[in-house]
This record gives C-alpha cells, structure tokens and sequence, in this order.
C-alpha cells in the first residue's frame, strides 16, 4: 500500500481542499500545472476527481493498476479514475443504494475516454455472472459501435461525440454485471449534410467506403473515394492522420456481431442511402419548378430505403398542404428542395441511430433477474459551449450544462449537509451561486425562454426571428442574467449585434443568432420540448442515485502532449464551477477522515495510542490531538469521523510523522 495518506503527492496537494489558499484561482491551477508537468493527471476536490487530458498513454491503466485500487480506500492512494470507479462500487455494495457518475469537460477533455476506462474497470474487476459471462464484453463493444454512428472528426477532437450518452450499468446481488440500458441525447444531424472546414461527417461513412470489401461496395452501387459524395467533402478533410478508417471498420464489425446485432445488412443499406441521397440533385425549370436531375442517384436511394422511387421522387419536389380540409400539392423550389433532401438525410440518419441504441439496449436487458440488484449510471455528456455563431445547438447544449450544474451544487450541497448531521456537527452556511435562475429563465412555463419558443412558433409568419426577439425583450427584458442589443447598453450594446440575445450562463456569456436559431426554432420546436423534458427526466434518475463527480481538463488546443495553457484551462475551472465546488467543499472543515484511519496513521506520535489503542475509537483519537496540540477551533470529533478545518494542521502532524 502507498506511503501517503493524502496529504501531499510528489508535487502540489493530491486533494484541491488542501490548498491553504482554496479561494485564490492562480493556487488551483498552480497545483494542477505542476502535477500535470509530473504525469500526475488526477487531482480530488474532496469526492470530485478533476483529470487534465494527457495526450499521450500513460502506463496507469493496466491490470496491476486495478488490483492496487480494488478495496482500497479513496483516499489512502493517490488518486486515479479507478478509485473513484471502484469507490462507486463498493458505496453500491456496502450501502445498497445507485450510485451514478457525471462526467463533464469540454470538447476534447477526455470525458469518453474516461467513461470507458470506468466500464473497463468494472468490466475486468467484477465477478462474473454464469449467465451472462459475456455482458462485460456487450458492454464494452457497445462503445465503437456508438462511436462510429455518434463520433466525428472535428477541430477540437478527432473523435469527438456528437451526442449526449447515458448509461446504466446493473449488477445483481453479488456484484456482478449483468445489464445495461443506454439513452442518447440530441445527436448533431446536421453534420451529416454539412461539416465546417476541417472537419469530417460521422466516422461510420468513411469506415463502410475504406474498410467494407469489394463485393459489399459493388453491392451498395459505392465508390471507395469519399471525394465522390457530397455529404462527406464539405469540411475538406476526408482522412485522419490519427486513426485508421479501415481498421475501425474492422472493429465496429466485430463489435456488432459480439453484441448479436443481425441487421447489418439493413443498416449499411441506410448509410449507402444518405450517401446516394446526398448526390442527388435538383435542376430548375422553366416556371421555377425543380425537377431530380440524377435519376440514378434517386433511384438507388430508394432501392436502399426500400421505398417507390416516384415517391421519394414527390417527395423531394412537391409539399403537401391542408388547406380548408382539402389536400393540396405544391411543388417546392430548388432551395426548399435542396432543404428537404437535407432534411430527410438527416432524418433517416438519426432515426437509424436512435434505432442502432434501441437494438444495443436489447442485448444489454437482464435476462436473468435477481433479487436485490443496484445500478451505476455513466454520464458523458457534452460540455458547456461558445462557438463564432451559436445556435439552437448550442443552446440546448448550455441548457443541459446549466442544469447539471444546478444538480451539482444541489447534489454537493445535500451531501455535505447530510454528512454534517450523521455525524452530529453544526451545519455552517455556505455562501455560493445559485443558478436556479438561469434555469428558471429558460425553462419555466409560460415566461420562459423554451416556453415563447414554442408559442412563436405556432403564429405563422416569415419574420419569426425578430418577433421573438421582441417578444422576449418584452417579457425577460428585467432580467439580470438576459441581454439584447436594445436592453445592453454602452459598451456591451457595442458587441452585440441586433439579431443576438446574450445569456449570462453560470459559466460565462454567450450570445446566441437568431438568423441562426431561425432555422431551427419551427423544424425543432418539438425537439426544445422534448430536449426540455429528457432532461427533466434525467434529473430525476440521477437525483435518485448516488452522485461522483469527473470533471475533466483539456490543457492545450492542439492536442498535444506536455503543453498546459493557462489560460486554456483557467476557462475550463469557470466554466466547471471548480472553484465553487472547492468553496462549498471547503466551507467548513479542510479534511476529515474516519476515526480508525486517522488513528492508524497518526497513532506513533503518542505514547498513549502507540502502539495500539484499545478503548473506544473517538476517545483515542481525543487523546492523539490533544497530545498533538491542537486547539479547540482546529478540528471536531463527529460520531465516526475527525474533521479538521485547516490544511496547516494535517500538514503539521504530517511532518511530525516523517520527522
Ligand atoms: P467530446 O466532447 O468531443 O466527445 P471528450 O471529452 O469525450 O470530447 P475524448 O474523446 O475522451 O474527449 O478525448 C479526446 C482524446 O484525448 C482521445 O481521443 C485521446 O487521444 C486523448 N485522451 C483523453 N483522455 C486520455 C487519457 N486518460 N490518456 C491518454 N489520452 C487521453
Ligand atoms: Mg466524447
């Protein structure tokens, strides 16, 4: 077992709550630089595990690694994701109670990487069930299919998910794995008709073009050249230096048929059909009608979708209107032609996705039920977001990081209160921001933003984009955490433009484009909606379990091993709360640790306690401190635990103990 309790690592402090100075920002991200520039990536703010992205493979994932986290307390080793994973784990088998982990970061900051070193993690220490002795390896295969349909190349990550992922990992009575269920949230369609500059479509199409064999591409009518598609040229960037197209295919292959998926045949079939889809294209006539002018391209996306080529041909060209209960047809032009050629790849797209889950989940389902079973729930989900021109997208993205903020502090809060009265110490009050207002700004009904959404969008009209700017100046414009050009005034009205509404979220300011929200808001009315209420339901299932905490760090934007920007990563501690975390963490004591532990640490430096002590734990620990000194207003003894409320203190006996 290692050496060090917790207090002091070989550089900074292995728990952000023993920095003497918690309130200062430089200190933090002082601390994390200097362990970062000793590979040593993990960092706790008491429960919470902070990890900076290392860009390079660091041998502390091995099997040996897992053996030395199993059983051991949290604290007691230096910190790694495996002792948070195999913390969980014990909390659900000791406390019978779900237990869930939220990961956050931004783009990049090594979020899906760190979900699956916790799935590895359970998946190679857990029993197995006899039953279902390949559930582990489901669960672990259902990561490259999700990542071929749900990943993509863009400037912040080469793999990069494009959706948000919540996954339930069950385990039956004697802790052994025995399902799984996954939900998906708001997976990026656009990307399949579009990509910026230097970035790909989703890894899945260049896999099927590089890896499938011959007779499958002849089959689909595909050309191996990503170049001859539409969807996949936008962003310029058809290959990856980083990754192999081919042998991912190979992977996502073997990993479907571990999984027992049977369709392969019809899911290809659909990402032919997009790709075909994406190559059709439209002429204009005469009297501004549009007609297909590659039939071939139609016609074989049809025979893919299995669908009447004149239908889909209709489809493509005309729309169907009710008008006074009588059906009308009218033909489209070329840009809303164009537009619902997009709109149906983008449709067909994230069905088959959300298909795909459906399909992973079924052989994930417990097959055999067990009495007494308990559940960790994984969440990876994207982090908070401020692009150029920030849209609906964007929106829905920050929304969700506002309410899983909210969660956090609730959560944080709650648990920290909780431990105070099991162990009979006063509650001290704790002085933080609350964002339940940004929330309720959002969220609630009838004066929310979501809510004047959905009402403007049931008024027809072409100028929807700046009667909802109106309409919202008009029933948020009080509103301290809502800005327009009209509301700001002097030197921020300077920076904003007359289409934009600025949202001061708890991480910082964004401005949002109405010309670019415009083309949502109708098409995705329904989706704000929806987004609002699986979020509201996500709540709920993580307020009903346990919460852990991974808050991951990018250090550098060029992907780089050994480079820390400070500036960089001094955004990412804002935008995760860190310091407010710290705050509420440190809001009262610095360290507490559990009367037996203390004791066996400590017990050499009195006489009385050495070399063991064998009246009651609390009375022992009383006469250790009161031999060491301390004062009255340094440390309480609770029912279980030691609380000390300053990090000199620990430090102190430390030192005593290495003397
Ligand atoms: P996104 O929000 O875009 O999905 P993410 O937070 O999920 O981003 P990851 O895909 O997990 O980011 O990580 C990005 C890349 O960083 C990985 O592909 C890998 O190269 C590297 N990386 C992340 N974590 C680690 C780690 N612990 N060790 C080594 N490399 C890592
Ligand atoms: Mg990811």
């Amino acid at each position: 077992m290692e050496s060090a309790l917790t207090a002091r690592d070989r550089v900074g402090v292995q728990d952000f709550v023993l920095l003497e100075n918690y309130n200062s920002e430089a200190t933090f991200i002082e601390n994390l630089r200097r362990r970062f520039g000793e590979n040593l990536i993990y960092t706790y703010i008491g429960s919470v595990l902070v990890s900076v992205n290392p860009y390079k493979d660091l041998e502390i994932y091995s099997k040996t690694q897992m053996e030395r986290y199993r059983g051991v307390s949290f604290y007691e080793i230096s910190p790694h994701i495996y002792a948070l994973s195999d913390n969980t784990y014990r909390a659900m088998r000791t406390e019978r109670k779900d237990q869930c982990i939220l990961i956050s970061g931004e783009s990049g900051a090594g979020k899906t990487e760190a979900s699956k070193k916790i799935l590895l993690y359970y998946a190679v220490t857990c029993p197995t069930n006899d039953h279902m002795a390949t559930l582990g390896e489901c669960l672990l295969q259902s990561n490259p299919v999700l990542e071929a349909f749900g990943n993509a190349k863009t400037l912040k990550n080469d793999n990069s998910s494009r959706f948000g992922k919540y996954m339930d990992v069950q385990f039956d009575f004697r802790g052994a794995p025995v399902g799984g269920h996954i939900q998906n949230f708001l997976l990026e369609k656009t990307r399949v008709v579009h990509q910026n500059q230097g970035e790909r479509n989703f890894h899945v199409f260049y896999q099927l073009l590089d890896g499938g064999d011959d007779d499958l591409l002849k089959a689909l009518d595909l050309q191996r050249n990503p170049q001859n598609y539409n969807y996949l040229v936008k962003g310029n960037c058809p290959r990856l230096s980083s990754v192999s197209d081919k042998n991912n295919w190979k992977v996502v292959m073997k990993a479907l048929s571990v999984i027992g998926f049977t369709e392969e045949e019809r899911v290809l079939n659909i990402i032919a059909s997009v790709l075909h889809l994406g190559n059709t294209q439209f002429g204009e006539g005469e009297e501004g009608e549009t007609y297909i002018t590659s039939e071939t391209q139609l016609n074989l996306t049809a025979k893919l979708l299995g669908v009447d080529g004149s239908a889909l041909r209709e489809a493509l060209t005309h729309k169907k209107l009710t008008a006074k209960g009588e059906e009308m047809i009218s033909p489209l032009n070329f840009e809303q032609a164009v537009s619902a050629r997009d709109a149906l790849a983008k449709s067909v797209y994230g069905r088959t996705f959300t298909w795909l889950v459906q399909k992973i989940n079924q052989s994930l389902t417990v097959k055999v039920h067990s009495k007494g079973s308990s559940v960790i729930g994984l969440l990876d989900i994207y982090g908070f977001e401020v692009l150029q021109h920030n849209s609906f997208e964007q929106f829905c993205i920050n929304y969700c990081n506002e309410k899983l903020q909210q969660l956090f502090i609730e959560l944080t809060l709650r648990s920290e209160q909780e431990e105070y009265e099991t162990e009979g110490i006063a509650w001290e009050t704790v002085q933080y921001f609350d964002n339940k207002i940004i929330c309720d700004l959002i969220e609630e009904k009838h004066k929310g933003i979501i809510s004047i959404l959905n009402e403007e969008c049931l008024r027809p009209g072409e100028t929807c984009d700046v009667s909802f700017l109106e309409k919202l100046e008009d029933t948020l414009g009080g509103h301290p955490h809502f800005v327009t050009h009209k509301l700001a005034n002097g030197k921020t009205r300077r920076i904003m433009s007359r289409e934009e509404f600025r949202l001061l979220h708890y991480a910082g300011e964004v401005n949002y484009n109405m010309t670019f929200m415009n083309a949502f808001i109708c098409l995705k009315r329904i989706a704000a909606t929806q987004f609002k209420n699986s979020l509201m339901k996500l709540k709920e299932i993580l307020m009903s379990k346990e919460p852990s905490y991974v808050r991951c760090i990018k250090p550098n934007d060029a992907k780089q091993p050994e480079r820390f920007d400070e500036v960089l990563v001094r955004h990412q501690v804002k935008y995760l709360g860190l310091m407010e975390n710290l705050r509420v963490r440190r809001a009262g004591f610095a360290y507490r640790r559990r009367f037996e532990a203390f004791l066996q640490r400590y017990k050499p430096l009195c006489p009385e306690t050495w070399p063991n002590w064998h009246g009651r734990l609390a009375d022992g620990v009383s006469t250790l401190v009161n031999h060491l000194g301390y004062k009255e207003e340094e440390y309480k003894l609770g029912r279980s635990k030691i609380f000390i409320r300053f990090p000199k203190t620990l430090f102190a006996t430390e030192d005593a103990l290495e003397a």
